[in-house]
């Protein structure tokens, strides 16, 4: 059975028909059986295994005992500090470095009874958006295997379209767990900035990056946001604000006013199905009563370059630490400490990390800081009020999870700046902090998943997920 909720696991598990052990064998074969997608970079079955054989006995003993994640078997991607495990971004640069202690998300999933069966492949330093940036190789998209399955989280959405695992914890610095999903046709939710601890995140750009999740079901992201969220004394962007409760989610009981871009989607790069689907879907929420109206937003085609002027700028110094002495990777033949630098770097990060790191550098110098950094800076303010102001008279924002449908492994490999425009849709969510999610909205060119993304206002995540599993997968899923 191909679970697709956390329910439904455990009314199998109450029922006597299954248990946690069963659940981790039945996954494992799924991994096994999938190989050729290259999905893990690592499993972790005899622990998995003996965390089930634990928590069974646990729940033999007394069902009432068991955490809210009982059943709940996951893949993290591999940015994700897990203690005494290896974590390596992806990249060759963290080759046999060992997590000295938990990201507290990561905890906090523990101690509610998760179980971790491995660690799944993504873009180096979650810098990509197909996963063909992994010292790893490329992991494919279940659906057809000549695909990506896009990223940075590519592993993780794989993971879970091919019944690996129940859902799976990423990173989203400018969509790295919705546009995964939306390629994959799962539910990608990236929290409020601050609303999850970065702690134990390995940080790409620090005022973007936030962990999110990848499941089948709106309830299932649900309830790990309400696990990992909340303040973190180690993290001091985390926020204080008090953590709502996200599961059981409230049913939508009003109707909703939405905006959409014209601009959004009439660009030049839309895919025509994902056109079409986007406006049966408004059609739709138009027939229900919801109020959806096009509003002005003219600064879509800033994005892009400002994203990456801010991302890359945050990148180069938060990459520095690795030196090839204190993490990780050494090139071993190097003469002094400069060469061993010097080396290390240039063999342990891939070209785009080391395009990023240079155009970071580059922004942030002396001579360019004003013209590049500020300047971006300020597009960013401006995207964040602009947001705001939307929010004054809307719920949400409705736009395309991506402009086009995954594509073929390499497609898009020899032009940076045409991977980059990939994320002209997920990006804003970003650039303001806001909450987004992104759910299925069917079959596009090439039968491959179109995903719709819902953007709310700053730690509304609540109002957002009700909406969201209003219209997503969860109404079709048996618990
Ligand atoms: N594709 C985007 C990038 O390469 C987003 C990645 C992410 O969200 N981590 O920066």
């Amino acid at each position: 059975m191909n679970y697709t909720n956390l329910q439904a696991v455990r009314a199998d598990i109450q029922a006597g028909a299954t248990n946690c052990q069963a659940l981790v064998r039945q996954y494992l074969d799924r991994i096994e059986a999938t190989k050729a997608l290259n999905i893990y970079i690592e499993v972790f079955e005899e622990e998995a295994l003996e965390q089930a054989r634990q928590l069974d006995q646990k729940y033999q003993q007394n069902p009432e005992s068991i955490g809210r994640l009982f059943g709940m078997v996951l893949s993290l991607k591999d940015v994700l500090c897990y203690k005494d495990h290896e974590v390596t971004a992806g990249s060759r640069i963290l080759q046999g470095f060992k997590s000295l202690f938990s990201a507290t998300a990561v905890q906090r999933l523990l101690e509610e009874d998760a179980i971790i069966i491995g660690r799944v492949n993504c873009d180096q330093f979650a810098m990509g958006s197909d996963n063909g940036n992994s010292y790893y190789g490329q992991t494919w998209n279940a659906a057809d295997p000549e695909r990506v399955p896009g990223g940075s989280s590519g592993g993780c959405a794989a993971s879970v379209q091919a019944h690996t695992c129940l859902a799976s914890i990423g990173s989203d610095t400018g969509g790295s767990v919705r546009q995964p999903a939306a390629f994959c046709g799962l539910v990608g939710m990236k929290p409020t900035y601050g609303r999850i601890s970065r702690y134990g995140l390995l940080a790409y750009a620090s005022s973007f990056d936030q962990i999110g999740t990848i499941s089948h079901s709106v309830a299932d992201a649900a309830l790990l946001l309400e696990v990992m969220a909340g303040p973190d004394e180690f993290d001091a962007t985390a926020s204080h604000r008090p953590v709502d409760t996200y599961s059981p989610l409230p049913t939508l009981d009003r109707k909703v006013r939405i905006a959409y871009f014209e601009a959004a989607l009439q660009h030049e790069q839309i895919d025509e199905s994902i056109r079409e689907l986007s406006m049966d879907f408004i059609e739709k929420l138009r027939s229900d009563g919801h109020s959806v109206e096009a509003v002005p937003f003219d600064l879509l085609d800033y994005i892009i370059p400002a994203y990456y002027v801010l991302t890359t700028a945050e990148a180069s110094s938060n990459l520095s630490r690795y030196d090839g002495i204190r993490f990780g990777y050494r090139q071993r033949e190097a003469a002094d400490l400069s060469e061993t630098y010097k080396k290390s770097r240039t063999e342990g990060f891939s070209p785009e990390v080391k395009r990023r790191i240079m155009l970071g550098t580059f922004v942030l110098s002396a001579g360019y800081y004003d013209a590049y950094y500020t300047k971006a800076q300020k597009v960013r303010r401006l995207i964040h009020q602009r947001t705001n102001e939307i929010f004054e008279e809307y719920d949400f924002i409705l736009m395309p999870a991506t402009p086009g449908v995954a594509w073929k492994g390499g497609d898009k490999s020899n032009d940076p700046v045409e991977m980059y425009l990939a994320d002209i849709f997920t990006v804003q969510a970003n650039m303001a902090g806001i909450p987004a999610v992104c759910i299925p909205l069917g079959e596009g060119t090439a039968n491959m998943p179109v995903g719709i993304q819902i953007m709310g206002q700053a730690f509304k995540e609540q109002e957002m997920l009700c909406f969201a599993r209003h219209y997503g997968p969860d109404q079709g899923q048996s618990a």
